[in-house]
């Protein structure tokens, strides 16, 4: 099976991405984790998107379909995975798309997190007052511009997701366990 977690930056989607892996053995494509151990690595692919991320912007869709393309290919994702973070722009669903159809595979359903900005922003705030390790991007305002960059660019797979008839709106603003019972229940609605 594989699954699309959608949903604003802070949503929610890596947290219940983890669920989907331990639960089902479906292993978590998330292109930020990805993008993040690039940086950590010091590869030319991180440093040419260091900058774009700590400023909340999108790295090129080239860049996160040619990851996402090589990392769907190892083995461990032969039954499926979960794309978290990814894809976030038309092109990219797109290019998902045939990427998958190349392989005899298709999205079998998309969960999208509604949250809203105020609890978003909330989040943060309560993050940051917790203090630990933070990521750069993870600031309010950084926070803000991410939020426009989502509702420009990535809000717009949810009229695409609609019309392929795969989209399942959850409530993201639920406690966490209450989130994943949702998202159980909308798998077994897919599966029955
Ligand atoms: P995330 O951890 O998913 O919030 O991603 C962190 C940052 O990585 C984003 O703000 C973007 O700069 C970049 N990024 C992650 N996934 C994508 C994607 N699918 N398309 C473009 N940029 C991405």
């Amino acid at each position: 099976m594989n699954l699309v977690l959608f949903g604003p930056p802070g949503a929610g989607k890596g947290t219940q991405s983890r669920f989907l892996t331990e639960t089902r053995g479906l292993p978590q494509l998330s292109t930020g984790d990805m993008l993040r151990a690039a940086i950590e690595a010091g590869t030319p692919l991180g440093l040419s998107c260091k900058a774009l991320m700590a400023k909340g912007e999108l790295v090129p869709d080239e860049t996160v379909i040619g990851i996402i393309a090589e990392r769907y290919d190892r083995p461990d994702c032969k039954n499926g995975a979960v794309f978290d973070g990814f894809p976030r722009t038309v092109p990219q669903a797109e290019a998902l798309d045939r990427m998958l159809a190349e392989r005899g595979k298709k999205i079998d359903l998309v969960l999208e997190l509604k949250v809203d900005d105020a609890a978003l922003l909330a989040r943060v705030e309560s993050r940051i007052k917790a203090g630990g390790v933070l990521r750069s991007d993870d600031t309010p305002e950084t926070l803000k511009h991410r939020l426009e960059v989502y509702y420009k660019n990535t809000a717009p797979l949810i009229g695409f997701y609609k019309a392929q008839g795969k989209l399942v709106s959850l409530d993201g603003m639920a406690p966490i366990e209450k989130v994943t019972a949702q998202i159980e229940a909308a798998l077994k609605g897919a599966e029955a």
